[in-house]
């Protein structure tokens, strides 16, 4: 008799009326090694992660593979995973972390593309930093240090914009007050 894909991770106890796995069954089954378990995890996760990618960068071309790259990662890191029930958070974080690669990388070129005369047309700084984002080249941030030392990136807009919070998320990926330090 043929084997039955996902024979593993399709049990009785998911929980659901069609037998489908749990997301956190999949990640079970992903961090035991089971390989059929890539094609579950493709199928279930790829449309969210695909959609996250789109979000954060918007349409074009190469969106597929950034979404490869993002499944190699995750393959890759599933053995990090602390807790199974959380394996999409884990997997946007991914996202998060490969669209902030894709800028640096996307800045770094055009910063190499525009340097005609071999002189560089802008300071290393206009690259974003990858923690956090855009404030390391904008004008508007100051970096503050607390007492025990941890530093934290202060948007001085904030003092007279209510749109742009003191310390925003990091990293910022866009921003409408962006202003390129001189
Ligand atoms: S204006 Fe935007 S990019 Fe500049 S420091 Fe504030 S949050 Fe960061």
């Amino acid at each position: 008799m043929a084997p039955t894909p996902f024979r593993v991770i399709r049990g009785t106890a998911t929980g659901k009326p069609n037998g489908e796995p749990t997301d956190a069954e999949i990640a079970e089954s992903l961090r035991r090694g089971e390989r059929q378990a890539e094609l579950e995890a493709w199928n279930r996760f790829s449309p969210g992660a695909a959609q996250t990618l789109r979000r954060l960068l918007g349409p074009g071309p190469d969106r597929e593979d950034l979404l490869q790259e993002v499944f190699l990662r995750f393959y890759k890191r599933i053995g990090t995973l602390r807790e199974p029930a959380a394996v999409r958070g884990f997997l946007f974080g991914i996202c998060v972390r490969v669209v902030q690669g894709e800028l640096v990388g996307r800045h770094r070129r055009r910063w190499l593309r525009l340097t005609p005369t071999g002189e560089p047309p802008e300071t290393a700084r206009e690259v974003p930093n990858e923690r956090t984002g855009l404030c390391a080249s904008c004008q508007h941030s100051e970096t503050v240090t607390s007492v025990r030392g941890s530093t934290f990136s202060l948007c001085r807009l904030s003092a007279s914009d209510p749109r742009f919070p003191k310390y925003p998320p990091l990293p910022v990926l866009a921003c409408d007050g962006y202003a390129r330090q001189r």
